[in-house]
């Protein structure tokens, strides 16, 4: 009979973010950093990665904050959940891909239990907060014995469910810089149902000119590893007016340069099809241009 009972561990409270550290080089390589549980307390991934320690940020409310700093952009704690992206006047009006990822992402319930940063420290391909962060570029803020690095989000994530975070660190802050009054953005995901992860996530963050885009960011979710940005495909998009012809192009870049697998949210030959019709109309969104309603 199958059994869907946790694995055993020993559950650490650390009061301070120092002490989390303490405990994380004490027992390095054995433990677990608990945010909102939504990942590492589903059975099969806890299963999978049999914590002996599991370290929970219960205690840190000092991590719980998000807050938008003019001139700096966005400063999101460990804490944040993912809810309060909506809930952030800031967070639609100047980062709409973030938004718009928050807006999709789950339930209520989840949204409300799920923090930002457990998204991006889960390091999953489908995650829609990571997808919309690795479009607006930004950093992670790492917190180790030595004091605090600052790692690039282009570098963050190493292969599937494996980040640049060393054992002994705790990931305390995300930063997502400023967007200039030329910047748009925006974020759309593919899903079999609103519940389940997404079969395909995208995101672009613009830089616009007049005569179109002067420089721009597209990362897609589900087509490798990792999160991936789309690097040969944004050039495509520079210094040139967004016409249907450059589209088509942009949409066949984009499906030779991402490297999908069938799972059973879906083939790899409908994810490789349907990422460059949804790319096009993010773009189209992204850049005023939007002709069809998604
Ligand atoms: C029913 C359901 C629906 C879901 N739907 C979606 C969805 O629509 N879109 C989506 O993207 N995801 C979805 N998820 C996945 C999950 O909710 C997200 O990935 C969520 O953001 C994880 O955050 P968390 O706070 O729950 O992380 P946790 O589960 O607490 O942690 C996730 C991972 O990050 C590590 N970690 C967390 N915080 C830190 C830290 N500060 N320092 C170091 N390591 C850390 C943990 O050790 C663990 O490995 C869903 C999950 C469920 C159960």
């Amino acid at each position: 009979m199958s059994s869907r009972i946790l694995p055993q561990f020993a559950l650490l409270t650390p009061q301070s973010i120092s002490e989390a550290v303490d405990m994380l080089a004490q027992y390095q390589g054995q433990v677990s950093v608990l945010a909102g549980g939504t990942d590492l307390l589903v059975w099969n991934y806890i299963r999978k990665v049999k914590p002996t320690y599991v370290l929970r940020l219960s205690a840190l409310d000092d991590l719980d904050y998000m807050n938008y700093i003019p001139g700096e952009g966005l400063r999101i704690g460990a804490r944040a959940k993912v809810a309060q992206l909506l809930e952030q006047p800031e967070v639609a009006g100047k980062f709409p891909a973030l938004y718009e990822s928050a807006l999709t992402f789950a339930t209520p319930q989840i949204r409300n239990m799920a923090t930002v940063m457990g998204n991006v420290l889960r390091a999953s391909p489908a995650g829609d907060c990571s997808c919309a962060i690795l479009a607006l570029g930004g950093q992670v803020v790492l917190q180790g014995p030595d004091g605090q690095r600052l790692v690039d989000i282009d570098d963050f994530w190493i292969s599937y469910g494996v980040t640049a975070r060393k054992n002994d660190e705790l990931a305390v802050e995300l930063r997502i810089p400023e967007p200039t009054s030329i910047t748009r953005s925006a974020f759309y995901r593919l899903t079999r149902v609103h519940e389940d992860l997404a079969k395909l996530n995208v995101a672009v963050r613009f830089e616009m000119c007049q005569n179109g885009c002067r420089s721009a960011r597209i990362s897609m979710g589900c087509v490798g590893p990792t999160p991936l940005r789309l690097k040969q495909t944004e050039k495509l998009l520079e210094g040139v007016p967004v016409t249907d012809e450059l589209l088509q192009q942009v949409a066949a870049a984009a499906r030779k340069e991402i490297a999908p697998i069938a799972d059973q949210r879906s083939t790899e030959e409908y994810r490789r099809q349907v990422s460059g019709v949804i790319l096009t109309r993010v773009i189209e969104r992204a850049a005023g241009t939007h002709r069809i309603a998604i």
